[in-house]
């Protein structure tokens, strides 16, 4: 789940910066960056892993200013790495953008930009977002953003800083232009200072006073002010809210209860599950820590899934998914049953435990019971190191996070979402096309998810 942060006012904007995006550090994510204008020119800073790295870079390469941006990515579009990390830079270097979301037809858009002669740099949608605007561009932030979200489909949060636009006596304006689809953006007032950010989790040490904008809003954030247009174009006033939480209620996101808000975080959680596997303009699907070789998956007689609860009733999904996509038969065991018959089960049986901790241990017998048979085994798992994924010899991550509610919400939803990939990478691995519009659905469900 990725992170948003901006400032315009009198402090250094790094610092600030990095430690609201430490305030976000609980939701994980691959790569970190900061932009800023300094001196009227665009400076960025980006590293590939962990916030510290970040800062690793900053303290080799310091950079300065009074309005910036920064963002911790989970990649749905290009693999995690600085290259692709955020902020991204449009070609011309007027416009640094950082992104929270998904824009469904970039595809379309980059092949026009590109035949109008814009250069990418980067793997990513968000790529996009910064070409279209700056082909906007002509010192007026807000018109340009204006103008290129009527363009584009998906979900979004987004904020952009640019250079080159100047105020009625020639100086240089300092400005934060965002926009939100369907992602969730927060904006922060201050006494001569604005703040915006992708969770008010990183706005409590400075400002209790917050606006949430609208879908479709714009918002134009200045030292002194902060202006807000709805989707039409027509200048608005959202509420200020006054966020009275005590530290129990920032964790909990504002929510009345941790399942309340797992439940809103399922779209979030179902994205950072498929973000980085899939390659949208390819329809190419890989995963970091699991491989099954083309020659092994068309020997396998039959696929076999463990599971117990929750689990699975998604294994009874994925089965439907599998045997849909891939045509390989596939059985649904209750691990608890399987671990004390004898079940049939030999070296042509792919064995896949599914656990969200992948300490069930019911789950985890099982999987060795399989094993002890010659069976391969595979896990599906919300946790790193796990007994499940210790034993396998690869693991499909689901990226759910803590799942803190009993009930489950999207640890399952997750697991939908990694069998739904499973079953297109057995396609793919089978020698079978995975088209493009097997694809399209998937970037779509996080906005889906949202508006169900
Ligand atoms: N889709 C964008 C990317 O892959 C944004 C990812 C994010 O929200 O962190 O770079």
């Amino acid at each position: 789940m990725c992170g948003i942060v901006g400032y315009v006012g009198p402090r250094e904007v790094v610092p600030l910066l990095i430690a609201g995006l430490r305030r976000l550090e609980y939701r994980g994510y691959d790569s970190a960056g900061v932009a800023v204008v300094c001196d009227g020119a665009l400076e960025t800073r980006r590293a590939e892993g962990k916030l510290d790295r970040l800062v690793e870079r900053l303290a080799e390469q310091p950079v300065s200013g009074s309005y910036g941006v920064a963002h911790t990515r989970w990649a749905t579009h290009g693999k995690p790495t600085e290259r692709n990390a955020h902020p991204v830079v449009d070609s011309k270097n007027r416009i640094a953008i950082i992104h929270n979301g998904i824009i469904e037809n970039f595809l379309a858009i980059k092949r026009r930009l590109m035949g109008e002669g814009w250069t990418f740099a980067t793997d990513t949608d968000t790529e996009v977002i910064a070409n279209l605007v700056s082909s906007y561009y002509t010192g007026d932030l807000a018109a340009a953003v204006k103008r290129a979200v009527g363009e584009l489909e998906g979900m979004y949060a987004c904020a952009l800083i640019g250079t080159g636009g100047t105020d009625a006596d020639g100086h240089a304006i300092e400005e934060i232009v965002a926009v939100r689809q369907g992602t969730p953006l927060v904006l922060g007032l201050g006494k001569g200072e604005s703040f915006l950010a992708s969770d008010p989790a990183a706005l409590i040490a400075h400002t209790r006073d917050v606006i949430f904008l609208d879908n479709g809003d714009i918002a134009r954030l200045t030292r002194s002010q902060i202006e807000i247009w709805d989707r039409s174009g027509a200048a608005v006033q959202r509420p200020v809210t006054r966020l009275n939480w005590d530290p129990q209620q920032v964790e909990k996101g504002g929510y009345k209860h941790f399942m309340l808000k797992e439940i809103h975080e399922q779209p979030q959680a179902a994205r950072d599950t498929f973000g980085g596997r899939v390659d949208f303009e390819t329809g190419k699907i890989g995963f970091d820590a699991l491989e099954l070789a083309p020659d092994y998956v068309r020997s396998l007689s039959r696929i076999q899934l463990l599971a117990c609860g929750t689990s699975w009733h998604a294994a009874h999904i994925g089965k439907f998914l599998i045997e849909e996509m891939a045509r390989i038969p596939v059985e649904v065991d209750y691990a608890s049953e399987y671990r004390y018959r004898d079940p049939i089960v030999d070296a042509s049986v792919l064995v896949a435990g599914i656990s969200q901790s992948g300490e069930t241990i019911d789950t985890v017998w099982a999987m060795e019971a399989a094993k002890e048979r010659g069976a391969r085994l595979i896990a599906l798992s919300n946790v790193p190191g796990s007994q499940a994924t210790r034993i396998s010899s690869g693991t499909l991550y689901t990226h759910a996070g803590p799942e803190i509610g009993v009930a489950s919400t999207k640890a399952f939803t997750t697991q939908l979402v990694a069998f739904y990939l499973l079953a297109l990478y057995l396609r793919q691995q089978l020698g079978r096309e995975v088209e493009l519009e097997l694809l399209a659905p998937l970037a779509h469900l996080p906005q889906a998810i949202s508006e169900a």
